[in-house]
C-alpha cells in the first residue's frame, strides 16, 4: 500500500491541539452564533478541544465565498495545469507532515496509528496526486454533425459544490471529495463529520499555505441536521457529494430535489458478501476475510460482513478465524503494535453492542468476543457469530463494528442469489482457484466492486461506488470527474 515504514520501536505522540475555527473565504473565523462543540478522543472519551460550530448562517457565508471564488477570483482564470500544480503542492505538504497528520487522525478517530500512517495518509496523498494529473487532461470532443456546423463539447466545472463526509476515514474522504472537484475547477464547501473535524481543518490550513486562492476551499464544521442540511438545501450550491449512511443519503437527495435540483452523488452503506469456496487458498481467504471485516474496527462501508463459506470447509474456517480474532491486538491506538483501536463514539459503541445482543436473541451462536474491551474509551472485542441465517437482522443491517457473521453455503447459484438478496450493492468478494467460477461470480454479483482472491484493494485510479441503495455515482478514477463537470455542446455555423 505504501513505501513508508515506521520502525516498531519509535513512538509518535498525539500533537497538541488548540481550539479550532472554521475556514471561510480564506479567513479562519468563529461561527456566526459564537457556538462551539467538543470533539472527543474515542480511546478515552475525553475532550480534545472545542471547534467552531457552523450552522445555516455560516453555510450562507461559505457558499457566498465559494461562489465569488468560482465566478470572479483567480480560480476560473487559472490554467488547468496550475490547478494540478497546487494539488501536487498540497500532496507534498501532507507528505512533509505525514506523522503529524496520522497522529491527529488517530487522536480524533481512535484508529490505530499504524493504519493512519500506512493506510489513510498514503492513500489520501495518492488521491491528490492522481487528480493533479487529471486537471489538464479531462477534455471534450469534436463531433461530426450534419450540416455546416462545427460541433464540440467542453467539460466545464459543475460550479460550487457542497461536500459532506463521514468520520470513518476523515482524511481519505476529504481527498476523494476535494481532489476531483478541485482538479475540475469547482470551488467547495466541505462539512466534515462532527466526530472528526480536526484533520480536515489541518489539511485546509496546509492548502491555504501552499497557495489555494481564498474561497476555493471552505470548511464548515458542524452537525448534519443544521450545517449539513443548510448546505444540501442551499439554492446556490450546484452539486452535493455525500458519504455516509443510507438514511442520510435519502434525506440529502430529497433536500437537493426540493431546493434547486442540485446534482447528487452518494456513497452509502453496504452488507457486502465475501464468498469463500473450498477450492480457495485457505490461508489467503482467512486473512482476506479477517481484514475485510475487522479493518478500521469494522467501520467500513465496504466491510465484508456476510462471510459465506462453502459447507465442507465451514468448521475449519470458523476454527481458524476464531483463533485469529482472539489474537487480535486491541488497545491504545498510539501503540504501533495495536491492530484494533476504539469505535468512534458512545453512540456507535452502544449500537454495536445492541446488535451483538440482537444476534444472540435471534439464535446465532456467539463464538468469540461480544463484550467491551477494557474499562474506558469505546473498545469492543473482535466478535464472531456462526449459525447466522439470511433473515436475521445481523445478516441484513449494517452493524459498522467488529462483528463477523459466518453463513455456510452449498453451491454457486444459491450463494449468488443469497449474496445479492440485499438492498445494498457496494462490494463483494470471491475466493476460489477456479478461474471460470471467479469470473462468473464477478459478473453475477450486483456490486460496484468485486474483489477476486483479495479484499479492500483501493487505488485512486479505479472507481468505487455502489449499486442499488449503496449509492449513486462513482468516486475515484476518471469516472469521478463526471461528478464534478457539466458537458457543454457548442455548435458553430461554418457558413458553407
Ligand atoms: P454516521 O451514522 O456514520 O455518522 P451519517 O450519515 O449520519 O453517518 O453522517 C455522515 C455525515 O453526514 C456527517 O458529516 C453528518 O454530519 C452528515 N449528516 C447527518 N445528517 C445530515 C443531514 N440531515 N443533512 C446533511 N448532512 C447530514
Amino acid at each position: 500500500m505504501t513505501t513508508l515504514t515506521a520502525p516498531k520501536s519509535r513512538t509518535i505522540k498525539a500533537p497538541p491541539v488548540a481550539n479550532r475555527k472554521m475556514l471561510i473565504g480564506g479567513q479562519w473565523v468563529d461561527s456566526v452564533s459564537g457556538k462551539t462543540f467538543a470533539t472527543l478522543n474515542p480511546a478515552t472519551g475525553e475532550e480534545i478541544c472545542q471547534v467552531a460550530e457552523g450552522d445555516k448562517a455560516d453555510i450562507e457565508k461559505a457558499v457566498k465565498a465559494a461562489r465569488k471564488a468560482f465566478e470572479s477570483g483567480p480560480w476560473p482564470k487559472m490554467n488547468a495545469s496550475e490547478r494540478g500544480r497546487l494539488l501536487n503542492k498540497l500532496a507534498d505538504a501532507m507528505e512533509a507532515k505525514i506523522e503529524e497528520l496520522a497522529a491527529l487522525e488517530t487522536l480524533d478517530n481512535g484508529k490505530p496509528l499504524r493504519d493512519s500512517l500506512h493506510g489513510d495518509l498514503p492513500l489520501s496523498i495518492k488521491a491528490y496526486r492522481y487528480y493533479a494529473g487529471w486537471a489538464d487532461k479531462y477534455h471534450g470532443k469534436t463531433i461530426p454533425v450534419e450540416g455546416p456546423f462545427f460541433c464540440y463539447t467542453r467539460h466545464e466545472p459543475v460550479g460550487v459544490v457542497g461536500q459532506i463526509i463521514p468520520w470513518n476515514f476523515p482524511l481519505l474522504m476529504q481527498a476523494w471529495k476535494w481532489a476531483p472537484a478541485l482538479a475540475m475547477g469547482c470551488t467547495t464547501v466541505l462539512k466534515p463529520a462532527e466526530q472528526t473535524p480536526l484533520s480536515a481543518l489541518r489539511v485546509a490550513e496546509l492548502a491555504m499555505e501552499v497557495g489555494f486562492p481564498e474561497g476555493v476551499i471552505n470548511v464548515v464544521p458542524g452537525y448534519g441536521p443544521t450545517a449539513g442540511a443548510a448546505l444540501t438545501s442551499h439554492m446556490d450550491v450546484d452539486k452535493v457529494a455525500f458519504t455516509g449512511e443510507g438514511r442520510t443519503g435519502q434525506i440529502i437527495m430529497e433536500a437537493a430535489a426540493r431546493s434547486n435540483l442540485k446534482r447528487v452523488s452518494l456513497e452509502l452503506g453496504g452488507k457486502s458478501p465475501n464468498i469463500i469456496y473450498a477450492d480457495a487458498d485457505m490461508d489467503a481467504a482467512i486473512e482476506g476475510a479477517y481484514i475485510g471485516l475487522f479493518l478500521n474496527q469494522g467501520q467500513c462501508c465496504c466491510a465484508g460482513s456476510r462471510i459465506f463459506v462453502e459447507e465442507k470447509i465451514h468448521d475449519e474456517f470458523v476454527e481458524r478465524m476464531t483463533k485469529k480474532a482472539k489474537a487480535r491486538r486491541v488497545g491504545d491506538p498510539f501503540d504501533l503494535e495495536t491492530e484494533q483501536g476504539a469505535q468512534i463514539s458512545q453512540e456507535q459503541f452502544d449500537r454495536i453492542l445492541g446488535y451483538i445482543d440482537i444476534g444472540q436473541k435471534e439464535g446465532a451462536k456467539l463464538v468469540t468476543g461480544g463484550k467491551r474491551h477494557g474499562d474506558r474509551g469505546y473498545f469492543i472485542e473482535p466478535t464472531i457469530f456462526t449459525g447466522v441465517k439470511d433473515e436475521m437482522r445481523i445478516a441484513q443491517e449494517e452493524i459498522f463494528g467488529p462483528v463477523m457473521s459466518i453463513l455456510p453455503f452449498k453451491n454457486t447459484d444459491e450463494v449468488v442469489e443469497r449474496g445479492n438478496r440485499t438492498f445494498y450493492g457496494l462490494a463483494a468478494a470471491v475466493w476460489t482457484r477456479d478461474v471460470q467460477k471467479a469470473h462468473q461470480l464477478a459478473h453475477r454479483l450486483r456490486a460496484g466492486t468485486v474483489w477476486v482472491n483479495c479484499y479492500d484493494i483501493f487505488d485512486a485510479a479505479a472507481p468505487f461506488g455502489g449499486y442499488k441503495m449503496s449509492g449513486i455515482g462513482r468516486e475515484l478514477g476518471e469516472y469521478a470527474l463526471q461528478l464534478y463537470s457539466e458537458v457543454k455542446t457548442v455548435y458553430v455555423n461554418m457558413g458553407q
